[in-house]
């Protein structure tokens, strides 16, 4: 059975065509999916009959299973997805004022291994298909727009950033259609400027990016040099500085926006004195990367060894790139009570697998060893 949330638009007309249908009943039934966000054909009125049957027979949209739904104090709702054998993925909806932002997972795990995030920790189980990409957005817009009581028109979700768990540009053959689906007047209808990828440096892709689908581009720098960035990120050692500066500059030629976003995890006496920061300025300027900062206050989890810049420092770090010229926010929290805040993904589903594993092994310990606090 084909999935048919796996297909951009283009996709889906060349599988449409493929059928013996006209190319304009791919457009029909995109529309269908993504904006009605109906999945049984037979609610496609407008689709003819023998189509509609024949369908049933070869395709049909495979949602993801949710596991859990958080809210947070915050407004902020977290879904973990079930992607099987043990596997789950985190998808996170962050409620403004004037918009609605869905945080977006990539991978289940992640090959990276940045000392600082909980994905990185967890390690790399699988890519996601286009399809289990989409499926996140898919469900959170329809499921909110339905909650939110809201009209055809009107949408819930108008950011998507790639910022979920997993690293976009490792996983780039599904990215780019799942992409794709988000930008078509057809599917979400999203601008470039409110689609971003988040990136901790895959310079060659970041490169491909440009050409195939330019969407506005994180990259997560964390440190302002090649030594203690190699330490953090641990992908620096194939992709250094001088090279990443170089693609982020390229990139700008075709970006939606006229500068990158560069993102900054604040570790308490890791990376976060002004001396970082004024090196960090030599760095964007000596490279010529219009940008704006991006601080992130560190979400700590058990086994990073890290602890969280305090306030005061985060503020005169931002003040030392501020007074360089350079536009510096600091992100704020949130989600954290539902631990849906930045880094703090880690698909459940395995830990508690393997916390279940840890307490049947102590049920067997003999009674004189003293249990450890998991
Ligand atoms: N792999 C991509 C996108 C997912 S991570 C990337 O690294 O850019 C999204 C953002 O969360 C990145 O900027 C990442 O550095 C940051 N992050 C990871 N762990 C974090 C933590 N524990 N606290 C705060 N931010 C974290
Ligand atoms: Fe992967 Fe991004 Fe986490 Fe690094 S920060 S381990 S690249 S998800």
């Amino acid at each position: 059975m084909i999935n048919l949330l796996d297909f951009d638009r283009d996709g889906l007309t060349r599988w449409c065509v493929e059928q013996g249908e006209k190319p304009f009943r791919a457009t029909q039934l995109f529309r269908w999916i993504h904006q009605r966000g109906v999945a049984d054909v037979d609610q496609m009125t407008d689709l003819a009959k023998p189509w509609r049957q024949k369908l049933r027979g070869l395709a049909s949209v495979v949602p993801l299973q949710a596991i859990s739904e958080q809210v947070s104090r915050d407004g902020t709702v977290k879904w973990l997805f079930d992607v099987g054998a043990g596997n789950a993925v985190e998808t996170v909806f962050i409620p403004e004022d004037d918009r609605g932002t869905l945080c977006v997972s990539s991978q289940a795990g992640c090959a990276v291994a940045c000392r600082f995030c909980s994905t990185g920790h967890q390690g790399f189980s699988r890519n996601l298909s286009t399809g289990e990409i989409l499926a996140q957005l898919w469900h959170a817009e329809h499921h909110l727009r339905r909650r939110l009581g809201l009209s055809e028109g009107e949408r819930a979700v108008t950011n998507v950033v790639m910022m979920g768990m997993g690293e976009p540009l490792q996983n780039y053959s599904a990215l780019v259609p799942a992409l794709k689906a988000m930008l078509d007047d057809h599917g979400y209808g999203l601008s470039r400027r409110r689609v971003t990828v988040s990136t901790s440096g895959v310079v060659p892709m970041i490169e491909r990016l440009m050409n195939d689908c330019p969407v506005a581009l994180a990259v997560s720098l964390h440190a302002p040099n090649d030594a203690l960035r190699e330490h953090l990120v641990p992908l620096n050692r194939k992709y250094p500085l001088a090279e990443l500066m170089a693609a982020c500059r390229a990139y700008l030629a075709a970006a939606p926006r006229d500068f990158i976003t560069f993102e900054y995890c604040m570790l308490d006496g890791v990376n976060d004195h002004p001396e970082h920061a004024r090196a960090l300025l030599d760095l964007v300027r000596g490279s010529q990367v219009p940008c704006k900062f991006n601080l992130i206050p560190f979400n700590p989890f058990p086994a990073s060894g890290l602890q969280r810049s305090p306030r005061e420092r985060v503020v005169a770090f931002a003040e030392v790139l501020q007074n360089g010229g350079i536009v510096t926010t600091i992100r704020k929290t949130r989600g954290d009570d539902i631990e849906a805040a930045c880094g703090q993904l880690a698909g459940e589903v395995q830990d508690r697998t393997r916390v279940q594993i840890r307490l049947a092994d102590r049920r067997s310990m003999p009674p004189q060893v003293p249990a450890q606090t998991p």
